[in-house]
């Protein structure tokens, strides 16, 4: 006699809960993700604008940790990431200066959201699907979306969700956890961008320099994405990552003005240099407002949850705020549940 074996949850397709999903079933186990946006991604995904693609969140990940190195390899072998930017700029005392910090950086190709998609192949993944409430009924789980759709059942439900937007639905399961969730606020992030007439230019720096810092708001960093890899002959689209301090306190003000304002703070910063420059003509521009763009602080401890009735919590909140750090945490907790959850070796299990 055979039963199914357990079936996992997943909600979140960014980073964090697709390495989740991905160890689940590179090991074997039924495993389906859920997602509110169009496609999988999160803070990783890409936009199609006609005549191009921009990143308007993560621009470009590190890998320090073995496991994260090996997977970033597998990724270049696939095509999917490849090394950028090779160098950083920064303005300083009126000039721009190349700074290469040793730290080697990859990004998507031919978009950033080709990682998420890679690692989303052949997963069951419901995206437009908002999940709204958990239900528990004897040993398991029930997942009810915005439409008042009921999936399941499902042993496990792994949360890989900004803490703030895990507090809600876990808090009514297992209140000790959303606790913790509100230990683990996120900042907002402006992030606008430009296509421009011209290409950029940045007195002293080389034609393709791929990204420049800023040290004082409103500007954080300001990216070109023609000098990405895969991007051969696409026109001078921009992003400028607004300063979180600034952000926050441009929250609700509309898409737009907050691009004006930006693209004029650039101009500024081009005015300041010596030769002066200028930011060329804007042909197309625009802005999202990222609620949950980065951890305000890291919960201390194991970079996931996981508990006895088998709710866990995992992404960038639970060890650091960068790409590599949510992967990990996805990473791990899905070989947690499979040694929570072993699988007997001929796929057979009693009743
Ligand atoms: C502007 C910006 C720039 C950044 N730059 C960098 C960088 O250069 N390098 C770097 O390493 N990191 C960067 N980061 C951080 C990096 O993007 C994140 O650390 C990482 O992508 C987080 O992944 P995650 O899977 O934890 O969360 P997310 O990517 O946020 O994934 C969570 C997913 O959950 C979904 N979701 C939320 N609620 C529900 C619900 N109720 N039902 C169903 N689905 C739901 C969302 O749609 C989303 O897809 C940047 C982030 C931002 C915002």
């Amino acid at each position: 006699m055979t039963s199914t074996p357990p079936s996992h949850a997943v909600i979140g397709a960014g980073i964090a809960g697709l390495a989740c999903a991905r160890a689940l079933a590179d090991a074997g186990h039924d495993v389906t993700v859920f997602d509110k946006g169009r496609g999988p991604g999160g803070r990783m995904s890409s936009r199609r604008l006609e005549d191009g693609a921009i990143e308007l969140g993560a621009q470009s990940f590190r890998a320090a940790h073995p496991a994260f190195r090996e997977q970033v390899a597998a990724w270049v072998q696939a095509g999917v990431a490849a090394p950028w930017p090779d160098a950083l700029w920064r303005l300083e005392a009126g000039r721009a200066a190349r700074r290469a910090d040793g730290h080697p950086r990859y990004t998507g190709t031919p978009r950033m959201s080709a990682v998420t998609r890679q690692l989303a192949r052949g997963l069951p993944l419901h995206t437009g699907t908002r999940i709204v409430s958990l239900a528990r009924a004897g040993n398991d789980w029930r997942l009810i979306d915005e439409r008042g759709t009921t999936h399941g059942p499902f042993a496990t439900v792994s949360l890989a969700l900004p803490a703030p937007q895990a507090e809600g639905l876990i808090a009514p399961h297992a209140p000790e956890l959303a606790s913790e969730c509100r230990q683990v606020p996120q900042r907002a992030c402006w992030a606008a961008w430009a296509r421009l007439e011209a290409p950029l230019t940045l007195p002293g720096a080389e034609a393709n320099w791929p990204l420049l810092q800023f040290d004082a708001g409103p500007l954080k960093r300001v990216v070109r994405h023609r000098t990405k890899p895969g991007r051969g002959g696409a026109p001078e689209l921009i992003t400028l990552l607004a300063d979180l301090d600034w952000s926050e306190r441009r929250l609700e003000d509309a898409p737009d003005a907050v691009a004006v304002d930006l693209l004029g703070a650039l101009n500024d910063a081009l005015e300041t240099l010596r030769p002066a420059a200028s930011l060329p003509a804007v042909q197309a521009r625009g802005a999202h407002r990222w609620r949950y763009a980065e951890p305000g602080a890291v919960a201390p401890g194991h970079d996931h949850r996981l508990t006895d009735a088998g709710l866990a919590l995992c992404g960038d909140g639970w060890r650091g705020g960068r790409i590599e750090d949510a992967w990990l945490s996805g990473h791990h907790l899905g070989e947690a549940l499979c040694h929570r959850h072993p699988l007997p070796d001929h796929g057979d299990f009693p009743t």
